[in-house]
């Protein structure tokens, strides 16, 4: 199974991807994570993304795409992936058919994940990462059981730069005016499956899991 996450920022990708890719038993490919490790590691890609990143605006296409190349020809993509904020522009869009046909394969699946504006806002002013395993909290709506420790792994939770208001607001445009394009894209290829992904994050879980179903099963 080869698919894809698509929704404004906040919309619960990330979230959705953790039990979708282990359901699916594929990997999970966030562009977002992969940036920023290297920010953190410091590496030339990091240096390069680190500026549009804490901006909110979005990394060029020709450096997003090499990286989602050199990973989607590593080994443990044979079998499928979940690509969760990537594409994210038409173009990058174009280059994915292309990259994905030269290894012989296609998309199965888009995944439009369907929220108001204003639940993005909640969701992102309150999210809290693990700096360890990676796992997505929020401190409202999934409090972990002491504040600032992961309940996974006892990692250390951090609040991202780019979840401040001012960026989340510019990042919800770019979200629109770049990003939202790919929804009619996909849908004239007749791969795209919208779900409401309004209410708590288990109802979300069962209507991906239902659309996932009567997608493969159609
Ligand atoms: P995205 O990857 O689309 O940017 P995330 O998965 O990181 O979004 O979710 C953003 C925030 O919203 C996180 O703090 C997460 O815990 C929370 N969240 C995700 N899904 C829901 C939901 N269905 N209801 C409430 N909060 C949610
Ligand atoms: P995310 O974790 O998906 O919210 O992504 C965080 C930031 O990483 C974005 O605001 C962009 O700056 C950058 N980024 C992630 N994925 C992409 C992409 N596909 N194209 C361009 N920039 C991206």
């Amino acid at each position: 199974m080869r698919l894809v996450l698509v929704g404004p920022p906040g919309a619960g990708k990330g979230t959705q991807a953790q039990f979708v890719a282990s359901h699916l038993a594929v990997v999970q490919i966030s562009t977002g994570d992969i940036f920023r490790a290297n920010v953190s590691q410091g590496t030339p890609l990091g240096k390069q993304a680190k500026e549009y990143m804490d901006a909110g605006d979005l990394v060029p296409d020709e450096v997003t795409v090499a990286m989602v190349k050199d990973r989607l020809g590593e080994p443990d993509v044979k079998t499928g992936f979940l690509l969760d904020g990537f594409p994210r522009t038409v173009p990058q869009a174009g280059q994915l058919d292309d990259i994905l046909s030269e290894f012989g394969t296609k998309l199965d699946v888009v995944m439009e994940l369907v929220v108001d504006d204003s639940e993005v806002i909640r969701r992102l002013s309150g999210r809290r990462t693990c700096r360890s395993c990676g796992h997505i909290w929020h401190v409202d709506f999934d409090p972990p059981t002491k504040e600032g420790v992961c309940d996974n792994c006892a990692g250390e939770l951090f609040q991202r730069d780019d979840d401040q208001p001012a960026t989340i607001q510019h990042r919800l445009e770019v979200y629109y005016e770049q990003t939202a394009p790919l929804v009619g894209y996909y849908a004239e290829r007749g791969i795209l499956v919208g779900i409401d992904a309004m209410g708590p994050v288990d109802d979300v879980t069962e209507r991906a899991s239902a659309a996932l179903r009567r997608f493969t099963h159609s």
